[in-house]
């Protein structure tokens, strides 16, 4: 614990998990953990978690157990930024699991990480339960949700470039995490890679808690990777939206309708609040055989993502600047391994 006082103007970077096991995970990730907390946080109802990471200091928060959505994400992250306010002029992350949507071109494995980086017509977040039917009788999203600040997604670019260069970070943060944490490995380990099954779209999940009664004949062919057990970073959208996306034909149709690469139900409640960047660790294939067999390892592979784009951002840390809202243009706008 460092002895330099801090207050809540001393944070600039804020960042919302939904599920406890998230919670857990980014605060693992922490390389300090503050305890002198009760004479700064506010009775605003949410509980903190305060540390730092790098040069950051960092106020990590939780939605309350059991509850989750974009309704409860936006309350959750309103009261954070108007208790700690300056992570408004920073940087929001949102650090927590999802379903991912594999393809030929995003070939996304479990545990990997999806990054909500503004690609062709959205913003890096699409909510595809809120909407209009055109006259043609076709869904449209409507109501364009805010990108990431400009300083954070020039953050991703350098983090991407230097990740090309010179490797990337997360099996570090990763394994220093164990290390500190031991008693963590059993239940946030990594599950072997045969434990990563996405079955053929058409077919649907048997019955149980696991996939032991599904054939596994019909499991989607897919080629193994040289490196098998290694975290791969992929850029997109990511759908959001107050259900549960486990129907497999309905992942396929509204991800190649607006081009998402993963979903989840909080990212979407926080966007006009906070321009938050959405970090998610995939545990399942938002199909009918999702299950919660990777949920907590994904947890930790988003959690190392934040550590590793915290470490390389560089925050201003002027009080009083206001937000950026200017249009980015993205050079680099596909989905790829990063
Ligand atoms: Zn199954």
């Amino acid at each position: 614990m460092s002895s330099h006082r801090r207050d809540v103007y001393s944070y600039w970077v804020g960042i919302i998990c939904a599920l406890p096991e998230e919670l857990t995970a980014m605060t693992a990730m922490l390389d300090e953990t503050y305890t002198e907390t009760d004479d700064i946080v506010q009775q605003d109802g949410n509980a903190y978690t305060l540390g730092a990471i790098g040069k950051h200091n960092v106020v990590i928060t939780c939605l309350a157990s059991g509850t989750y959505g974009t309704v409860e994400a936006a309350r959750t992250v309103d009261k954070m930024m108007s208790s700690f306010p300056n992570t408004e002029y920073g940087v929001v992350l949102m650090v927590g699991i999802c379903g991912g949507v594999w393809s030929e071109a995003v070939d996304v494995r479990l545990g990997d990480v999806v990054v909500s980086q503004p690609t062709g017509r959205h913003g890096g977040v699409v909510q595809y339960d809120f909407g209009k039917i055109d006259k043609d009788g076709q869904f449209l999203p409507t109501g364009a949700l805010s990108k990431p600040p400009r300083q954070v997604l020039t953050t991703l670019s350098k983090l991407r470039a230097d990740t090309a260069l010179h490797g990337s970070g997360l099996p570090r943060h990763v394994s220093k995490m164990f290390s500190e944490h031991s008693h963590l490995l059993t239940e946030f380990g990594r599950p072997g890679t045969e434990e990563d099954r996405l079955f053929q779209w058409h077919y649907r999940h048997q019955s149980g808690s696991t996939c032991a009664k599904c054939d596994l004949s019909l499991v989607q062919k897919r080629p193994i990777r040289p490196d098998p057990d290694a975290v791969q970073v992929w850029y997109g959208n990511i759908a959001s939206a107050n259900k549960v996306m486990k129907h497999a034909a309905d992942r396929d149709r509204i991800a190649q309708r607006e081009g998402v690469i993963a979903f989840e139900m909080e990212a979407a409640g926080l966007m006009d609040t906070a321009c938050a960047l959405v970090i998610r660790g995939v545990c399942d294939y938002a199909d009918s055989h999702k299950n919660d067999r990777w949920h907590n390892f994904a947890a930790v592979a988003a959690a190392a993502y934040a550590k590793e784009l915290l470490l390389a951002y560089r925050s201003r840390k002027m009080p009083g600047e206001k937000r950026i809202r200017e249009p980015v243009v993205i050079q680099d706008a596909g989905a790829g391994a990063g």
